[in-house]
């Protein structure tokens, strides 16, 4: 089970700024034609007001029928204007839109995919897995609907202030008395919502982590009868969850009813000093009448700015946990050197999958080309840790792991792959086609001869060659199954592909079923040919064959030489040896 202690990063406000304008520069024109469009739809609403302000003076001071019946037709006239007007604004807002999710997406996925796997691994799965779904989610929600209805709204809101004004100066006095409450209650909501909703989204992780990680280790747990930790740690989360939800609603109850005051206020104030004006003959009733419409009609919009101001912070919240995976460092640097030859050399290897506790002490392993190393030596001992060195998936945290004199980290990844390549038991089958499974591995330019020639060499042509549709037969979840020695037989395939000389072998076949077993251990065979081999050996009987055998104890290698020459030094490998052949 991984342990969920490094939480990814989360980006600051400054760079979800900088992020926001980039995003916004790349699209000029759909933004401005967007925007333009709005503040037609908001203009062409906002003469309704005025003409039934003058309706009323004129029936005041006694109209006609005909005068009534074109002003209820310039209002019929403004309403479908408006109405065309905002379906085009939000047509060309909905593509900006899903335009600009997409690039987020595709941005994430970048980020995602150059994480170091070291980290990958300490974050733990579900914290990833949240980003990607609840969060991608949200944000989506916010670019789609939230950011264009805000628009919207300020700009309708901006405008239809700037026509209650233009009906008089005194307009103005109203609007201002809901200023305070509207500023104070969202300057103390905004003070601590985005924290709150970030907390929120991290009691989502949690949950989601706990959850996976239960179900990755389920054999574990009920081996060592841990269900009942493992409910208590997500009854714990969920309790997290409660209380932090409960402290976002407890946000929203006291702040919507502070909004509720600033709106009603400005509204009944304008009636009140708009009929106190008009006893005093300085306006008139179509004045008044308009006045009250415009503030009226402002409270929708103001309140829209606000309640929408609450989705973005969410979507905000989540675009900065979204942008926090690119922020974390690259754990590689490429540098450009091109290695010397085929050699592997760990020189003084230290590393800690946690700070301050180094599993490997000073490792040196100088591995010849075409040589077979066993590394054998008690469970915890650090075998996997240094295949995985050795393998470039961790940078060491000091000293070094060099391909014919060049560090494992400073090459591209594509090229490492080249050289040195991990061989576990876990091994997926992308859903794609078999051929899109088998290419991925290959250098560019390897063809259908390639293909066939690598699945051969596995043993697996002839079952290839009877699926349904061959090579292109969709495989993986969703299409068809393939059996674990199937899958294990692709990714040896792949490695046939991507052809590095030198493999570093943990478990490679251990979980196969003794059926497959034999099939599978002649395509392992027919993939190390001819390669330099490192393998973390769990029977001592691969590591007789070996050329030389490491034993690894403590993150230390203890022994180093040939079988005979470590039998004769009579050290703990001679005594394992000794105790597995029951001697
Ligand atoms: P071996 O392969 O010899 O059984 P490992 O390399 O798996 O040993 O483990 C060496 C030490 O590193 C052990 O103490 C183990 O608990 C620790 N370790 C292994 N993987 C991780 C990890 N992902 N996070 C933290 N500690 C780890």
């Amino acid at each position: 089970m991984s342990t969920a202690g490094t939480k990814l990063p989360v980006a600051d406000s400054r760079s979800l700024r900088r992020y926001a304008v980039d995003l916004a520069k790349r699209h000029p024109r759909l933004l401005w034609s967007a925007l333009g469009l709005h503040v037609l739809a908001a203009v062409a609403g906002l003469a309704a007001p005025r003409l039934l302000g003058g309706l009323v003076e004129s029936v005041e001071n006694g109209t006609t029928t005909g005068h009534v019946d074109r002003i209820i037709l310039l209002l019929a006239g403004f309403l479908v204007l408006q109405t065309l007007l905002t379906r085009y604004a939000r047509l060309v807002s909905q593509v900006l839109g899903e335009q600009v999710l997409a690039e987020l997406r595709e941005d994430f996925v970048e980020n995602t995919l150059a994480l170091p796997v070291g980290v990958v691994e300490s974050a733990g799965s579900g914290d990833l897995l949240t980003r990607t779904g609840r969060d991608v989610d949200q944000l989506g929600w916010s670019v789609r609907w939230a950011l264009p209805e805000w628009t919207i709204a300020v700009v309708t809101a901006v405008l239809t202030f700037a026509a209650a004004i233009s009906v008089g100066w005194w307009v103005a006095l109203p609007c201002l008395l809901g200023v305070p409450p509207l500023v104070i209650g969202l300057r103390w909501y905004l003070a601590r919502a985005k924290d709150g909703y970030l907390r929120e989204s991290a009691s989502y992780s949690q949950i989601n982590a706990t959850l996976t990680e239960t179900v990755e280790g389920a054999r574990t747990v009920e081996a060592l009868g841990l269900g009942q930790e493992r409910v208590d740690a997500i009854d714990d989360d969920v309790r997290e969850s409660y209380a932090a939800e409960r402290y976002t609603l407890h946000l929203r109850t006291v702040f919507f009813p502070s909004m509720e005051i600033s709106y009603l206020v400005p509204t009944v104030m304008t009636l009140l000093f708009g009929g106190y004006l008009y006893t005093q003959g300085s306006v008139s009733l179509g004045d008044v009448t308009a006045a009250t419409l415009y503030v009226q009609m402002l409270i929708d919009p103001v309140d829209r700015v606000v309640a929408i101001l609450d989705e973005l912070q969410m979507g905000a919240a989540s675009l900065a946990r979204l942008l926090g995976v690119a922020q974390v460092p690259d754990d590689r640097s490429v540098s450009g050197r091109v290695p010397s030859g085929e050699a592997i050399a760990a020189d003084d290897v230290r590393f800690s999958y946690v700070e301050g506790r180094d599993v490997l002490h000073g490792i040196d392993l100088t591995v010849g080309v075409g040589e077979r190393i066993a590394m054998v030596g008690p469970s915890g001992a650090g075998k996997s840790t240094l295949g995985r060195l050795l393998a470039g998936i961790h940078p060491p945290r000091t000293g070094s792991v060099t391909v014919g004199g060049v560090g494992l980290v400073e090459l591209p990844l594509g090229d490492l792959r080249g050289h040195v390549a991990l061989v576990t038991q876990e091994h997926h089958v992308f859903v794609g086609t078999l051929r899109d499974n088998l290419a991925l591995a290959a250098p560019p330019g390897a063809g259908e001869a390639e293909v066939r020639s690598a699945l051969e060499a596995v043993d697996a042509l002839d079952w290839a060659d009877a699926l349904p549709e061959g090579l292109d037969t969709v495989v993986g979840s969703g299409g068809r199954a393939l059996s674990a020695a199937q899958a294990q037989q692709v990714a040896l395939a792949r490695l046939v592909l991507a052809d590095p000389h030198t493999l570093v072998l943990d478990e490679a076949t251990s979980l196969i079923d003794p059926r497959a077993a034999r099939h599978l251990e002649r395509s392992l065979a027919a993939v190390l040919e001819g390669r330099t081999v490192i393998a973390i050996a769990h029977r001592l009987f691969s590591a007789h064959d070996a050329d030389r055998v490491a034993v690894v104890e403590d993150g230390r290698i203890a022994e180093l030489g040939s079988h005979d020459e470590l039998v004769a030094a009579d050290g703990s490998y001679a005594a394992l040896w000794r105790s597995w052949n029951g001697g």
